[in-house]
């Protein structure tokens, strides 16, 4: 019996077999395959300082509209994120609001293929209508300068889920990498993810610490995520998930987006930066020397991107998929997904993943490694979708 993702595959055979001739569109051409919903994708940062045109595809850009139609993308989170060093909380609370307009300026240049999409079904819909679904994610709490009202605009915005924090700046969360902050959720804090689950915004706990990661699973009743992260016990970074808080996860029905960046993925290839210490001390003297040339800068910058590669090499697209597996054996694989932090990690990603185009070699890499159809489109973007199901029904029960 074919099973319905079959059957839409066969459906498009069928109907591209006796569809238009070359020179028709190629609307008939019916979504096959497994929905693709990538967490957490960084490039908003081009989109405000190059002002990127995402209908073009310079070597540099990772994730750009001909990059993510290569790769099949219908859905992604495009994180509204800047740092909160050097800023006030307030200041960051306008960045938010100014990323949050370019993003959605961006979406409105071009409507053939984006659009801004805030609920579930938008995902559905993107894939069914041949265009991508673009969510807004905040990441770090430091941009809502601890205030539910400002937490409730940006999801009058669009915004889907929040970071409840990036490097150690937010009053109410602990983080993982720094130890300046509360050690796990405070009680504001556990006010925030409550009226984050009566809005119906999830919570991800990337960049937060251990403990903030388990406070908040006591506190949330919608699933968590985690959209940029690994494996702790394939790769030991600090911001990777323990076995332990990866049953946790599967316990709140929430999802582990596997990031791509090879240095939470490979320990040795980690062992390897302080070998980029020359490399490193030509990016710090290109970000001065261009400051005022963005493109000019994602130019030179990319050059210093491929010396990286040539100094140290990159781990194989393998290792990626030994996180996926771990975290399917670990949490089951209900509770896996992708999130590529892609145009922000520079190319310190795995061979043959080196932008969203690439995407395909990926879902070959779990084939390969006997993740059946249907487990590789839970993987893709399935577990994704029941969450935010989820998370939606129990806001719509509040
Ligand atoms: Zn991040």
């Amino acid at each position: 019996m074919l099973n319905r993702r079959e059957f839409g595959a066969s459906a498009a055979a069928l109907l591209s077999a006796c569809g238009p001739g070359p020179d028709q569109s190629s609307e008939s051409e019916q979504p096959s395959g497994p929905l693709y919903f990538d967490l957490h994708i960084d490039t908003p940062s081009r989109l405000v300082s190059e002002s990127l045109n995402m209908a073009e595809s310079p070597e540099y850009s990772q994730v750009d509209i001909p990059k993510m139609r290569q790769g099949g993308l219908n859905a992604g989170f495009f994180a509204v994120f800047s740092s909160a060093r050097n800023k006030t909380p307030l200041e960051s609370v306008k960045d938010a609001l100014l990323i949050t307009d370019v993003i959605v300026e961006t979406i409105n240049r071009h409507p053939e293929d984006l659009f801004l999409a805030t609920t579930s079904d938008d995902a559905v819909r993107a894939q069914r209508e041949g265009k991508i679904g673009i969510f807004l994610g905040v990441e770090g709490g430091h941009m809502i300068d601890s205030s539910v009202e400002v937490l409730r605009q940006l999801y009058r915005l669009g915004t889907r889920y929040l970071g409840l924090t990036h490097s150690g700046n937010t009053p109410w969360v602990g983080a993982a990498e720094y130890a300046d902050g509360p050690e796990g959720l405070t009680e504001h804090g556990k006010e925030i993810v409550r009226e984050m689950n009566r809005l119906g915004m999830m919570a991800d706990l990337s960049h937060a610490s251990e403990r903030a990661f388990y406070d908040t699973i006591e506190t949330s009743e919608a699933p968590i995520l985690n959209t940029h992260a690994a494996c702790k016990a394939v790769a030991n970074h600090a911001r990777n998930l323990t076995d332990d808080m990866l049953k946790a996860l599967a316990q709140n029905g929430g999802v582990l987006g596997v990031a791509y960046y090879a240095g939470m993925l490979d320990d040795d290839y980690r062992g390897r930066f302080p070998e980029l210490r020359e490399i490193n001390r030509q990016r710090a003297a290109v970000r001065k020397d261009f400051k005022d040339d963005r493109k000019r800068l994602s130019e030179e910058l990319w050059k210093l991107n491929l010396a990286d590669v040539a100094t140290i090499g990159a781990p194989p697209l393998s290792r990626l998929v030994d996180h996926i597996e771990h975290a399917a054996t670990v949490a089951g694989i209900d509770h896996v997904g992708l999130g590529s932090d892609f145009d922000s990690v520079g190319l310190k990603l795995p061979a043959g993943l080196e932008h969203i185009g690439k995407t395909p070699n990926l879902i070959a890499a779990m084939k390969e490694r006997g993740f059946s159809d249907e487990d590789v489109g839970k993987v893709m973007g399935g577990n994704v979708l029941r969450a935010f199901r989820q998370a939606e029904a129990v806001a719509a029960q509040s």
